[in-house]
């Protein structure tokens, strides 16, 4: 394990404070405590110490950045990278105080290229803001972390986020082109190129990408665009069972087809939305897959035929297949609703994220429901069935100590499940502070080893998001 060489202190502070309102104006820094404790946490609101920041700086530009860096590294002061804190495992929770560096400023984008179908953007840029824009000349960005009006670009590569359209167009690792991003000494560099080929010496750019703000702090994206998909449809399938709809799955799968999204949705998750933000799903079946295809209009109608009638084989109890734009957008706001209809049943919902084999979904699946029943948790499962990642939403209280000691003793199991299916912690919202105890049951500890040495390298002073990942 890395320990932090100096701890800030009160008297510090002041000094601290000071300093970060020469760099990036006095408007651009909140350092009130009520301020700082909204900063305290990441969506999921767990407390992973008692700890909150000292200062949350709002940087214009990455000179700025550059400067706090310097500083912050000269006096051993933690720096915690933020985009809109809905990454869920407390990876940007400043567990060791510090300075939390906000992205909301640096929100622009800077450049589109129809020609080299690429774009270049500042790290706050909203996720769905770059797609809207790109979207007016026809072009696709096409990761979506399920939060498009919120999460950010520099979020997204930090923690390589995938969402649903991931099976067929991967996440944001296969996006990022070139990155500008400052050292922990605040030296500024690039790692790629602006092209879309590039073995030009190590691929720095994708250690960066998915290394949770523990390496360097990113100030610019160049990435990858794709033609806007002509069209698309979606559908919903409900089954009787949850094999029977990972069954489906693999039989569309085997039909040479590639959907857009394959989510999973289990009963539970469907009753909770409907209790509260009704759109008519069917409360009585197992399980319910939404399918979004795309492409032109004739591909479009061909896969959308085919689809149906490879869910009816597999025994599809009734299929909701969208007629118009009405129609799709309900289909995607129940999807889109889970989340904040599970919230509703509890003051807490953790949100897990493992990733096993598509053909071990469904014991995964089973798996979750009996560790669920046996520490008697409330559990909605749905997912990214498509590329095998499952996340279980458990509600519950955590000032209910039982409550809190049942979850704990449940996520250990659930991990030690998943990767006794060949699976691993996390497909896409990253280790934090949240799973970082449980690196050493997923990672050998020579490849550990070489990981502690790599941030070692980059940070040696350990300022770069703390006690997150490793
Ligand atoms: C309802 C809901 C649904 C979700 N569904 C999905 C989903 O389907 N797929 C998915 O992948 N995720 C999903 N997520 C998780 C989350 O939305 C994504 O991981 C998102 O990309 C995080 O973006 P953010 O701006 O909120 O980042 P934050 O949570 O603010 O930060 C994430 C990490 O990146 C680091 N970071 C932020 N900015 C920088 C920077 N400039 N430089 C270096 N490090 C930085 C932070 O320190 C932290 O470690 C979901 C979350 C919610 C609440």
């Amino acid at each position: 394990m890395i320990t932090q060489t100096k701890e800030i202190t009160p008297e510090y502070d002041s000094k601290t404070i000071a300093k970060l309102k020469q760099i990036v104006g006095k408007n651009n820094v909140i350092s009130d405590l009520e301020g700082l404790y909204a900063y305290s946490f990441d969506c999921a609101h767990i407390p992973f110490s008692k700890e909150y920041p000292r200062v949350v700086v709002f940087p214009e530009n990455t000179q700025q950045v550059s400067e706090i860096l310097k500083f912050a590294n000269r006096h051993r002061i933690p720096v915690i990278e933020r985009g809109a804190a809905t990454n869920h495992a407390g990876g940007c929770n400043p567990v060791k105080g510090g300075i939390i560096l906000h992205f909301s400023k640096m929100n622009k984008i800077l450049e589109i290229s129809n020609q080299d179908l690429t774009c270049k953007v500042q790290p706050g840029v909203v996720v769905g803001d770059l797609q809207n824009e790109v979207s007016k000349i026809g072009l696709f960005f096409p990761p979506d972390p399920s939060n498009l009006a919120v999460s950010t670009i520099g979020g997204g590569i930090a923690l390589s986020s995938g969402g649903p359209r991931a099976f067929k167009y991967g996440t944001f690792k296969d996006y990022v082109l070139d990155l500008e991003v400052v050292l922990a000494d605040g030296t500024i560099i690039k790692t790629g190129a602006q092209t879309v080929k590039n073995v030009t010496g190590y691929n720095l750019t994708q250690l960066i990408v998915g290394s949770e703000g523990t390496l360097a702090v990113i100030t610019e994206a160049t990435l990858r665009l794709i033609p806007k998909p002509e069209t698309t449809n979606v559908l919903m399938a409900y089954f009787n069972t949850i094999e029977e709809a990972v069954n489906a799955v693999s039989t569309i799968i085997n039909n040479h087809l590639t959907p857009s999204v394959v989510d999973l949705i289990d009963q539970k998750t469907v009753q909770t939305i409907e209790a509260f933000y009704p759109t008519g799903m069917l409360c009585d079946k197992e399980a319910a897959l939404l399918i979004e295809i795309d492409g032109d209009d004739a591909s479009v109608k061909h896969q959308q035929e085919k689809i149906i009638s490879l869910c009816m084989e597999n025994n599809a109890q009734y299929i909701d297949c969208a007629k118009d734009e009405e129609h799709k957008k309900r289909i995607w706001t129940s999807r889109r609703s889970a989340f904040g209809a599970c919230a509703q049943l509890a003051p807490n919902v953790i949100t897990e994220d493992v990733v096993v084999p598509r053909s071990k979904i469904a014991e995964l699946s089973k798996g979750i429901i009996e560790i669920s029943k046996k520490y008697n948790l409330i559990t909605m499962i749905m997912g990214h069935i498509g590329d095998g990642n499952i996340h279980p939403n458990f509600a519950l209280d955590l000032r209910d100590k039982k409550q809190k000691q049942n979850f704990e003793k449940a996520k250990a199991e659930l991990f030690k499940l998943a990767l006794s299916l060949g699976g691993t912690l996390s497909g896409e919202h990253g280790i934090g502070c949240q799973k970082a105890s449980f690196l050493p049951i997923a990672l050998d500890k020579t490849t550990l080893n070489l990981m502690i040495q790599i941030k070692k390298v980059f940070d040696p002073n350990y300022i770069l998001n703390p006690e997150k990942m490793l």
